[in-house]
């Protein structure tokens, strides 16, 4: 299935055009496709995929991927969908306990693959995760990730995940790559191998590109984009924005170049969630405790057709108006959120009104990462969103 990943960016670009010449094309049709896709993947994985005669057989593999894809993304209608949904979890370093805000030890990484595991899930090939997103998911599946590419994923996790082959993506940034303390070429070639492992690009400086103009932010991309291409021979469908940052200009350009973008937002991703602004569970030192843990993995999406204002770039501190409009399906009245504006975490000031969710902040922000989350509970259990502001002109802290 990796093969599936390795195209040309020039050759989607083409395949776009080819596909809005044959809208015509049925449903029944692309259905087939996938399956034929399916075969052909399975029988090439199984021949290894090194003749030469296969090369046809991958070019139309990555056409009718990209087709459907294509198809999909510009094509389906939101609705209320019946889905479990796919929780996606974010680590970065292991057993570096002088880094608490973005490390795990090993002993509780162990202990939250096992609580995974334990409650009947399954891990998600991110290979996958092209055919998924778009369909309802009848089964809850958990998307491991990890940002950075530091060198104590490759000395400390990666052993373990190499032995229980458990999927995952991982988030380089390119600039970084052979730094102390960060893994080299070799070692991420070696892990990428592997056909359960994804690699993912996380930008060239891992800068705060927020506050680049758009021209040294689409630099910092092309130049990643380059370097995954010189060294893995292709850049990935995957991107994750450093400190899940963006604006709405620079998700555009994400979106010409890669097929799912991750924030740092919490959530649990369902069909209507935008590709582009994938949310993710932090887990760290301070939020890896085994009840918080034990509760985010059975959470199930919490669904809206829309978040108003799509842009989350807040310049000169300007409160942003949030609605967001939630399907007829969905019951709000119970719905409950907390937001970090101010002199910080507190219940938000809500107003509802013909299932619209209006958020009053309280106050201006007073740090760079406005953050919203909300949660209902229903006869399925407990349902979870979370939106991420950036305040462009305050300082990280
Ligand atoms: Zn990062």
């Amino acid at each position: 299935m990796k093969i599936l990943l390795i195209f040309d960016n020039s050759i989607w670009f083409s395949l776009r055009k080819l596909k809005t010449m044959l809208t015509s094309s049925s449903k029944f049709s692309l259905q087939l496709s996938w399956l034929i896709l399916y075969s052909l993947s399975s029988l090439m994985i199984f021949k290894k995929m090194f003749s030469p005669a296969v090369s046809i057989i991958k070019l139309v593999i990555i056409f009718l991927t990209q087709f459907e894809i294509a198809y999909s993304a510009e094509n389906y209608n939101k609705y209320f969908a019946n889905e479990k949904g796919i929780v996606s979890i974010m680590y970065h370093r292991f057993n570096e306990s002088r880094y608490p805000s973005t490390n795990i030890q090993m002993d509780i990484f162990k202990k939250h693959i096992n609580i995974i595991k334990n409650a009947g899930y399954n891990f998600l090939n991110p290979s996958l995760l092209p055919k998924i997103f778009f369909e309802e998911k009848s089964e809850k599946t958990f998307l491991l990730t990890i940002d950075d590419g530091y060198l104590s994923f490759y000395e400390h996790a990666w052993p373990y995940l190499k032995d229980n082959k458990i999927p995952f993506l991982i988030f380089i940034s390119t600039e970084a790559v052979g730094k102390k303390g960060y893994m080299n070429w070799q070692q991420i070639k070696e892990i990428e191998k592997n056909e359960f492992v994804f690699i993912g690009n996380h930008s060239h400086s891992h800068d705060y590109l927020i506050n680049f103009s758009f021209e040294e932010f689409k630099k910092d991309i092309n130049k990643s984009i380059d370097i995954f291409k010189t060294n893995l021979g292709y850049n990935s469908i995957f991107f994750s924005y450093p400190f899940g940052e963006w604006n709405s200009k620079q998700k555009k350009f994400i979106s010409e170049h890669f097929d799912f973008a991750f924030g740092q937002h919490s959530g649990v991703i369902d069909l209507n969630k935008d590709q582009y602004e994938l949310p993710r569970f932090p887990i760290n030192e301070k939020y890896g405790d085994l009840d918080r843990f034990n509760f985010l993995v059975d959470l199930l999406p919490f669904q809206y057709k829309e978040v108003i204002p799509e842009e989350k770039m807040i310049e000169n501190n300007n409160l942003p108006e949030m609605k967001v409009k939630f399907f007829s399906e969905q019951k709000i009245d119970n719905v409950n959120c907390f937001s970090n504006e101010g002199s910080g975490w507190d219940s938000s000031n809500l107003e509802i009104e013909n299932n619209i969710l209006k958020i009053k902040f309280r106050d201006k922000f007073n740090t760079r990462r406005g953050r919203i989350n909300c949660s209902i509970q229903d006869d399925q259990g407990w349902r979870w969103f979370g939106v991420q502001f950036v305040l462009k002109h305050i300082k990280d802290n």
